[in-house]
């Protein structure tokens, strides 16, 4: 049985992962992390299902990784990147869920994975790693005289803007047209008057409600679009993928992955 540790127990996505972990017959709750400032510190990790798991949730990372096989993060990026030393550490391997990464702490993801196995992916839901392939495909096609937008929508707790997934999918946009996205990307065009500037990927963003996660790619010509969309109705798409994820990672000792490395999706 695989035994897996789940960071950010109390959370959105810790609550769906829980959830997947306890129906999985294949799957160990080994531990449960949190915030040392989060109210769960203590509590068992069934309690929110109503059972007990035998699992305290608790704030001591090292503690956790004893004995464990791989961590499951959707936190925030400065907690990820505490995991990632103790898990280096400690040679447990990573699932890495969280968004809103700098360039910087990419490239500590990316150093870790020569030392331990990651799977780093700012969406873990398959249809949208298949929306990543059919919108490289679809600007690869589409190369010349069309303007791409990437539209996000997710609820009005969401901290990073625009969503990890807009960024993904602004790269697989890029990478169909040959560039880097740093060499074609708007960021924000609010504020921003004047023509267009050809071969720009443009990203906006909307918050509100509880929308669970909405990303729409637009590939705009003269006289005709094409649009590419994903909605995510539950959390448990993600968490599903995530534990996948983890499951895959079993007999790779290192090196970093992807979603599309998972699902065995063609790259
Ligand atoms: P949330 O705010 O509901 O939960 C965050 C959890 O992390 C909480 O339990 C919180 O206590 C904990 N946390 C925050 N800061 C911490 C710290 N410094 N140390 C330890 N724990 C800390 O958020 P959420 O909606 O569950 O999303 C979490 C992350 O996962 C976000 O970055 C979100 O964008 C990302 N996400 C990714 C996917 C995906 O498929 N990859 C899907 C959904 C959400």
């Amino acid at each position: 049985m695989l035994k897996v540790v789940i960071a950010g127990v109390s959370g959105r996505m810790g609550h769906a992962l829980l959830d997947g972990v306890f129906s999985d017959n294949g799957l160990q709750l080994h531990a449960a992390l949190d915030r040392a400032e989060s109210a769960m510190i203590g509590r068992d990790a069934g309690e929110q299902f109503g059972k007990v798991s035998g699992v305290k949730i608790t704030a001591d990372i090292h503690a956790a990784l004893v004995g464990a096989d791989v961590l499951v993060d959707f936190t925030r990026p400065e907690a990820s990147m505490q995991y990632l030393q103790a898990c280096q550490q400690a040679n447990v391997k990573l699932v890495i869920g969280t968004t809103g990464f700098s360039e910087a702490e990419k490239a500590s993801i990316e150093a870790a994975s020569k030392n331990i196995g990651i799977v780093f992916a700012p969406n873990m839901s398959v249809g949208v790693t298949l929306l990543i392939n059919l919108v490289e495909q679809a600007a690869r096609v589409l190369n010349e005289g069309y303007d791409i937008e990437v539209v996000e929508m997710h609820h009005r707790h969401k901290v990073d803007a625009p969503s990890g997934t807009a960024l993904r999918l602004g790269e697989a946009a890029a990478k169909g047209i040959d560039k880097a996205l740093k060499d074609c990307a708007v960021y924000a065009r609010e504020g921003v008057t004047g023509e267009r500037e050809a071969g720009t990927i443009g990203f906006a963003t909307l918050r509100g409600g509880d929308v669970v996660g909405d990303h729409t790619v637009v590939l705009a010509g003269v006289g005709e679009r094409v649009e590419l969309t994903h909605k995510a109705s539950s959390r448990a798409t993600f968490a599903q993928g995530a534990l996948r994820a983890a499951k895959f990672l079993a007999d790779k000792p290192k090196g970093l992955f992807d979603m599309r490395d998972v699902l065995g999706f063609e790259k």
